[in-house]
């Protein structure tokens, strides 16, 4: 596509969902969130909307758009409902590597549906035993014959309950060392085998299911190693996750504008002896690093995007993006309840839920503290003496 098409297509779905988010999400999300109950009929709606298949490529059934407005897409999404982003997060990093790393059967064979919403995808890479520390997982892929046989549990699995493909990462070689080189990664199916738990019940990101995927001797096919070669997984899941930084930066400078904008709104309307509280200067303080943390956080996760479009590697400007907003998010959120007082801290309004949502960001595909390994690694490199 080349530039103009690019910026027209951009406008178009970011308008889309803007509109969808007034018309559809607002008048439902806190009745869905306060219940924790599906939103099924949103999430439809996303898939007939293309959402689903933003960035897999149109030869393949998706928009085929770019990283940028993929986060622009986030950013509408968690303004209005950060929740709904969940269906579509970890489905487009399966897409993603499918579409990077799959061979060409794999892709034909998956990225029509996933882009479609037909089959809804997931990642399965975190366990009980750990999440960052990934190379020491503990499920195991068996070879036997053309097959694996697979056992291990997966834990806090976005999508685990309604979705139906993984990206699975299970240890192939439990003697390998460095040990991430025993890692390969599966396109796994639900209806061949594997369940999920009950679902996690969580402080905020409610109403879409996260749960626990459970592995008892489950049989998958070679045809669904990704890529058909063993021990890739660690290098396949660390490439894909930087998509998933963006995505999570742009749903915190989401959650964080929704927050900031009710706040601006609210501070001049609130009078407090006499006149605006708006007209406060420690309000007017707050509400002016509000904003400058979100405009940093939103260029920041635009630029990581940037850097995605161009092509390679780009995991230190991902994980700075990432850092960045989603501890901006937690202070915007914290900031913009107190500016409503103890109207902020009711169910009654959204700020609460705003509130809630933050530290997910924080901690979902790589918490902060490694966010900050991640980047340092990179510097450490980059200033060698
Ligand atoms: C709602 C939700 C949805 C999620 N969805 C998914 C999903 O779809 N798929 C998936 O695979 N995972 C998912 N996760 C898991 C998430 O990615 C992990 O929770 C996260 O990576 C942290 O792993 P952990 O919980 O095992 O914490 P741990 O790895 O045990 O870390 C505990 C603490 O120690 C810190 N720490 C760990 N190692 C170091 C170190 N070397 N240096 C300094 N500090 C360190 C961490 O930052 C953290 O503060 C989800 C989590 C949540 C809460």
């Amino acid at each position: 596509m080349n530039q103009q098409l690019v910026d027209e297509a951009r406008k178009h779905i970011v308008k889309t969902v803007r509109e969808f988010i007034s018309r559809d999400v607002l008048p439902v999300a806190s009745q869905y969130e306060n219940e924790d109950s599906y939103p099924a009929d949103l999430i439809d709606k996303m898939a007939e909307m293309g959402l689903f298949g933003i960035t897999i490529e149109e030869k393949y059934g998706g928009m085929g758009l770019d990283y940028t407005t993929y986060a622009m897409v986030f950013e509408e999404l968690s303004k209005g409902w950060m929740s709904i982003t969940g269906p579509i997060g970890t489905h487009s990093i399966l897409a993603y590597a499918i579409q990077k790393f799959g061979t060409e059967d794999q892709k034909v064979k998956w990225l029509p549906k996933l882009a479609s919403g037909e089959k809804r995808g997931g990642l399965a890479l975190s366990e009980p035993v750990g999440g960052s520390d990934v190379a020491s997982m503990e499920t195991e892929a068996k070879k036997d014959g053309k097959n694996y046989i697979i056992n291990g549990n997966k834990l806090f699995i976005t999508n685990g309950r309604e979705g139906d493909v993984f990206f699975l990462l299970a240890k192939t070689d439990l003697k390998i060392s460095p040990k991430h080189r025993g890692i390969t990664g599966f396109i796994a199916e639900k209806g061949q085998g594997f369940t999920a738990g009950k679902d996690l019940n969580k402080l905020g990101y409610r109403g879409v299911d996260t749960a626990e995927l459970i592995f008892q001797n489950f049989v998958i096919s070679h045809e669904n190693v990704l890529g058909g070669v063993e021990g890739q997984g660690f290098y396949q899941v660390m490439d894909a996750l930087e998509t998933g930084r963006i995505n999570i930066a742009a749903r915190a400078v989401g959650v964080a504008t929704a927050a900031f904008e009710a706040a601006i709104k609210y501070a001049q309307e609130r009078k407090t002896f006499g006149k605006p509280i708006s007209e406060r200067q420690t309000i007017q303080n707050s509400l002016a690093d509000m904003a400058t943390k979100i405009h940093a956080a939103r260029l920041m996760t635009y630029d990581a995007a940037k850097q995605k479009d161009s092509g390679g590697r780009f995991d230190m400007e991902a994980g700075m993006a990432k850092l960045y907003a989603s501890e901006m998010c937690g202070e915007v959120t914290l900031d913009a309840m107190r500016v409503f007082g103890g109207y902020g801290y009711m169910k009654d309004l959204p700020l609460e839920r705003y509130y809630r949502d933050a530290p997910l960001m924080i901690i979902g595909e790589g918490t902060s503290e490694i966010q900050r390994l991640v980047i340092a690694r990179n510097l450490l490199k980059k200033y060698t003496i």
